[in-house]
């Protein structure tokens, strides 16, 4: 099994924010209302995301890292022709086999409670042992890559890796208003984000994780037609230093690059005017879940819409009519 997880790591674990994007996404759907994430050295170091949520219960808690493992790969030459595996349920096991990974954890309300876990790469302690927490889980991945050297060379400088963490922190504190956020580097506050849903506590938290040159010159829209709806902030050509990665768009309050998402924004952008400029915008479309499938593959972010050309005309006349009122 520890082969087919480091395989499955490869897949999974591309450097520390791919790690970080895992195990928020673990506290989210944990019922979290507070993460906090914590990294040392780009995340080289030390990646930790501490929620507040359900928590693990002793008997459960080495099953969270155990893995069913893959009877079809054997050898580390069978990985090249695999190409699409299933990660369910594979994060944690994956992690910990290119990590030293400790998972301490509570179910119960009272603090004094609480149970703690350690795996490090050759496998998991069999050990479970007490360790108090308040109810909720943190777990904490130190030295990333520590047993697969040529995987740990191509981790960048600390300020590339630290940048990759902080985008996939953006995106799901993006995708979460009512959660409370905290992101550290080396002991430094980098964001601190009270929870609230209304549209200046929405518009105070974006001004905090892009600057608030991009609100102050975003228009915000909202729309809905035939079961779509539409809403967020889309920069303005006034916006002097509009950058070409901030592009944010959310399906179900997911984050995804599509090329027909794209292709309708960069269609309206151009037809009403803009230069050349680089469309930026936060933007939310939502719309029945069984009309979409969010989960083509688990981390590259792609959807499929049963009526692609509908959502790319809603989003193209919803965008150019947005624009063209702005037009200055
Ligand atoms: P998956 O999320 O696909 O189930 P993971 O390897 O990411 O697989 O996690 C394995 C399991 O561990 C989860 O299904 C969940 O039961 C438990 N788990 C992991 N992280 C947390 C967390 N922060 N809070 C509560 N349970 C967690
Ligand atoms: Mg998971």
């Amino acid at each position: 099994p520890r082969l087919a997880n480091q395989i499955a790591a490869g897949e999974v674990v591309e450097r520390p924010s791919s790690v970080t994007k895992e195990l928020i996404e673990n506290a989210i759907d944990a019922g979290s209302q507070r993460i906090e994430v914590e990294i040392e050295q780009g995340g080289a170091r030390l990646i930790k995301v501490r929620d507040d949520g359900i928590g693990i219960g002793e008997q459960d808690l080495p099953l969270a890292l155990a893995r069913h493992a893959t009877s079809k790969i054997n050898s580390l030459e069978d990985l090249e022709g695999v190409s699409s595996l299933g990660f369910r349920g594979e994060a944690l096991a994956s992690i910990s086999s290119v990590s030293r990974l400790e998972l301490v954890s509570n179910a119960d309300e009272d603090p004094r409670q609480g149970w703690r876990v350690v795996a490090e790469g050759r496998g998991m302690e069999a050990k479970v042992t007490p360790a108090p927490h308040p109810r909720g889980t943190s777990v904490s991945v130190r030295d990333l890559f520590f047993n697969t050297p040529a995987r740990r060379k191509f981790l960048r400088t600390e300020k590339t890796e630290f940048a990759h963490v902080e985008e996939a922190f953006r995106r799901q504190a993006l995708s979460r208003y009512d959660i409370a956020w905290v992101l550290r580097h080396n002991q430094k506050v980098v964001h601190q984000l009270p929870p609230g849903n209304t549209p200046t506590a929405r518009e105070r938290r974006i001004a905090s994780l892009l600057g608030k040159n991009f609100i102050e010159h975003a228009r915000y829209i909202e729309r809905e037609a035939g079961g779509l709806r539409l809403s967020g902030w889309v920069g303005l050509p006034t916006h002097s230093r509009s950058q070409a990665d901030q592009q944010y768009f959310f399906v179900n309050g997911r984050v995804v690059r599509d090329r027909l998402v794209a292709h309708a924004v960069r269609q309206a952008y151009r037809d009403v005017l803009y230069n050349g400029r680089h469309p930026v915008f936060v933007l939310y479309l939502e719309l029945d879940p069984d009309v979409v499938d969010v989960n083509v593959h688990p981390t590259k972010h792609e959807v499929r819409f049963r009526d692609g050309r509908m959502v790319h005309d809603f989003l193209y006349s919803s965008l150019h009519h947005c624009l063209a009122a702005s037009k200055p």
